[in-house]
């Protein structure tokens, strides 16, 4: 029986032990509320240029330790080392893109009869950031650096697997001169530590990145104390593949294997154009059987193992050995292994066509022409990204209008730029993270009326 004050931290490609962390309880997640509550005012009251300038030394800090968080990553993880890099260099240019917000953080004057209107963008306070397993560098840092470049104090509670990463990076902002208590750590379970985050009255905001299921509770909790919220839930995303596409860019099969499949915005619906579906299925078949699965530590390695038994014994659920399927190959135990694979005769309305799986499976669907191929894609609950293929540029205009998802790539599988919006509609999300507005998000806009009335010189009325 696992102890419920400690997280054990598991290498998935071999299954050791890699740490042993203690789980934060309610007392704790408020006592470090108490702190950041304290530590907020004077971080926020620095001026903007010294904030930025503090954020940019922590971004060098992190460059200077940029292999140690992608090893580390790679051990608690089990992402690819290749991958593991990307995240660490994200987690590191947002925060100079965060930075470069805190100097350009400005209000607006609105002249109106009798004086003006003068706006603030006011930080919040405290910001819980509540952060997913699947990319825990790089979503810990969406969450959280961006608040902080806008004067706010945050305590991010990581994933119960993967806390190490974030720990890390707390030191490293201490390190860089940040003010103690401003990026605080605490590693836990989401129904103690989580849950005492969001009903905490003093915390102002909530991020939270994870399952719709999870997601939900949040915002019911927040609801109660009319808390605002941002979420980033789950996807089921579409790659549209019309005939006239280049069908091997278009089916890359790293559209839907990044990260062992888990991964928000995978594109597990392959829906092809029926003309092209036998060529589709013969080019996936081969480019399947070529990924090479195994050591994550390994450099020509392409797609690591799974995160956990759990996530493993889910991901298996959804597919069962005699289904029609293409299939790559995995390693044996130890390490939770999983092949790349496509299942072939699933219906659209079957659990695996609707589910998000969270593992290296996609489903392939034939459409017949453009009206099939929207309707298809948007018969899901979720919708959070997806790619379109074409070379006829009006049809690429009028399908990624018709598709409703916050994130779309045309002839791209690529869906994340720190510099631009993400986040989903339905029910993968509520809110952006990212972007020019990254940092307004964790603001409360104030109006103050200036009047242009002289005041008596005879002073205040009795
Ligand atoms: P999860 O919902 O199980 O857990 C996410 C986090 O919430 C963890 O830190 C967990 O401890 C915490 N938590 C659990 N119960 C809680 C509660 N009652 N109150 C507060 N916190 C609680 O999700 P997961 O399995 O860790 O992550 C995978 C999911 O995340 C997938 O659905 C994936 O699509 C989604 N995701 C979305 C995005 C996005 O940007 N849209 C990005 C990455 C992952």
């Amino acid at each position: 029986m696992s102890d419920p004050h400690e997280l054990v931290v598991l290498n998935p490609a071999t299954e050791e032990v890699v740490a042993t962390v203690p789980a934060a309880s309610e007392e704790d997640v408020a006592a470090a509320v108490v702190r950041a509550t304290r530590a907020q005012p004077g971080w926020a009251a620095l001026a903007p240029a010294d904030r930025a300038r503090l954020l940019r030394r922590f971004a060098d800090t992190v460059d200077a330790h940029l292999e140690e968080l992608a090893q580390l990553e790679v051990r608690e993880a089990g992402h690819t080392v290749g991958n593991a890099r990307w995240e660490a260099g994200n987690a590191r240019d947002l925060l100079l893109y965060a930075a470069g917000g805190a100097e350009r953080l400005l209000g607006k004057q609105i002249p109106v009869p009798g004086g003006w209107n003068v706006t603030f963008q006011e930080p919040l306070g405290v910001v819980g950031v509540i952060a997913p397993w699947n990319f825990p560098m790089p979503i810990a840092a969406w969450g959280s650096f961006p608040a902080l470049a806008a004067g706010n104090a945050v305590v991010l509670k990581p994933a119960e697997t993967t806390p190490l990463t974030a720990l890390r990076l707390a030191e490293l902002a201490l390190q860089a001169g940040l003010p103690e208590h401003v990026f605080q750590v605490l590693p836990g379970h989401g129904h103690t530590a989580g849950r005492a985050l969001v009903d905490h009255p003093d915390v102002a905001k909530i991020v939270f990145t994870g399952s719709t299921r999870t997601g939900r509770e949040v915002m019911e909790r927040c609801a109660r104390l009319v808390k605002p919220v941002t979420l980033e839930l789950g996807g089921k995303s579409p790659n549209i593949v019309f005939a006239d596409a280049d069908l091997t860019t278009a089916l890359d099969p790293f559209s839907f294997l990044d990260n062992s499949g888990q991964d928000c915005c995978a594109r597990t619906r392959i829906l092809v154009q029926e003309t092209v579906l036998e060529e589709a299925r013969e080019f996936l078949a081969d480019a399947l059987a070529a990924v090479v699965v195994g050591d994550p530590a390994d450099e020509k390695t392409q797609m690591g193992p799974l995160i956990s038994r759990q996530q493993l014994d889910r991901v298996r659920s959804y597919v069962p050995e005699d289904a029609p399927a293409l299939r790559g190959s995995a390693p044996d135990g130890p390490g939770f292994w999983f092949p790349p694979t496509v299942l072939t005769g699933e219906r659209p309305d079957g659990r695996a066509a609707r589910e998000e799986i969270f593992g290296p499976v996609a489903v392939l669907l034939p459409f017949t022409d453009e009206q099939d191929a929207v309707r298809l894609a948007n018969d899901t609950p979720y919708g959070l990204s997806g790619s379109l293929w074409t070379r006829d540029l009006g049809r690429a205009l009028r399908v990624s209008q018709a598709v409703r998802a916050g994130n779309l790539s045309v002839n791209s599988h690529s869906s994340v730029r720190y510099w631009t919006p993400f986040g989903g509609f339905k029910q993968s999300g509520l809110g952006r993270e990212l972007g020019p507005d990254a940092l307004t998000a964790f603001t409360e806009t104030k109006n103050v009326f200036i009047s242009n009335v002289s005041p008596s010189t005879e002073g205040p009325a009795q």
